[in-house]
């Protein structure tokens, strides 16, 4: 039991219409953690610089998450500065600062090697092909990644991508990636290069996920009143689609439900700025909100 990811850990600037955050605490492999740990045993690969305070992230050690794969090196944090506008669906970039994840070589302990699940999260994805290389047994892995890499290196995107059991993206990027406006047939082409899962993640409209055996399935987002910061609700999405599917051993049977549990930790990450939003829930809130997902289209 257990998952490794790999990604960044960041500080993050943003502006959205109802608010603004300088350097924040953010990254697709801190998302992701903080969700996962409401599940089960998490090994983040990452890199910081020296300029990093570890003791804001020091509360995560409590639960269950582990710092062997967490490297310190000499000069700044990755930085990312972003804005949305009305349309909170799309990510505006305003300056990427990649910082010590330029020089990043990431060397797994030995004890990540062996886990079952692997997220290859939002990075360099020849540092995503690097960290997948050093699995040994893996049961089931998915990957994720931003158009600031499908711009860079769209070929190594699509390597990681035919090497993972299941691919998490969103709509916009998988549009940008196979160059298909139809997302039918982005899913497809896709799935044709080796994936048995694609799940196209759509912001406020929800998820879809196209199977390999054709089977289609969607799950709608939580309609919350308040949007406060959609930051990280996709790394926040994988974590608990992961973290359920890791707890429950059995990935099949489970893979819909976890599909659920993804977006019940989304919709709670986006109330707030950064992770804050998630420091505040247990996990009865979470099974709650489970339970109303299951409902949303019942019928009687
Ligand atoms: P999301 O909103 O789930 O797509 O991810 C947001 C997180 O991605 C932010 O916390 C950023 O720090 C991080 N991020 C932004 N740009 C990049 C990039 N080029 N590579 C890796 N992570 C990034």
């Amino acid at each position: 039991m257990g998952i490794v990811v790999v990604g960044t850990v960041a500080y993050d600037s943003i502006e959205t219409p109802f608010g603004k955050v300088e350097e924040t605490l953010g990254g697709s492999a801190l998302y992701f953690t903080v969700a996962a740990s409401f599940f089960t045993r998490v090994g983040i690969v990452a890199v910081i610089g020296e300029d990093f305070d570890l003791g804001k992230i020091s509360f995560l050690k409590d639960r269950n998450v582990s710092f062997d794969g967490l490297y310190v090196e000499k000069g700044k944090t990755f930085r990312w500065k972003g804005y949305y506008s009305y349309n909170l669906n799309e990510a505006h970039t305003l300056d990427t600062q990649l910082n010590v994840l330029e020089n990043f070589d990431p060397i797994l302990p030995e004890e990540f090697t062996r886990k079952d699940l692997l997220f290859l999260a939002n990075i360099d994805p020849e540092l995503q092909l690097k960290v997948l290389d050093q699995m040994k047994n893996v049961k089931f892995s998915a990957a994720d990644t931003m158009n600031f890499w499908i711009d860079s290196k769209k070929e190594k995107v699509m390597e990681v991508f035919s090497r993972v059991n299941a691919v998490t993206i969103n709509e916009g990027e998988i549009r940008e990636l196979t160059e298909e406006y139809n997302l039918v047939k982005a899913a497809r082409k896709i799935l044709d290069i080796g994936p048995e899962h694609v799940i196209i993640k759509r912001g406020e409209y929800g998820v879809l996920v196209f199977e390999k055996s054709g089977e289609v399935f969607f799950v709608p987002a939580y309609p919350l009143e308040k949007v406060f910061d959609p930051t990280g609700a996709g790394d926040t999405f994988a974590g608990g689609f992961m973290g359920f599917l890791d707890s429950q051993g059995e990935i099949k049977r489970n893979l819909r439900k976890a599909v659920i549990y993804g977006s019940v930790l989304a919709s709670y990450n986006v109330e707030k700025f950064s992770f804050l939003k998630l420091l505040e829930i247990s996990r009865q809130d979470i099974d709650e909100r489970y339970r109303e997902f299951l409902n949303f289209c019942r019928v009687e």
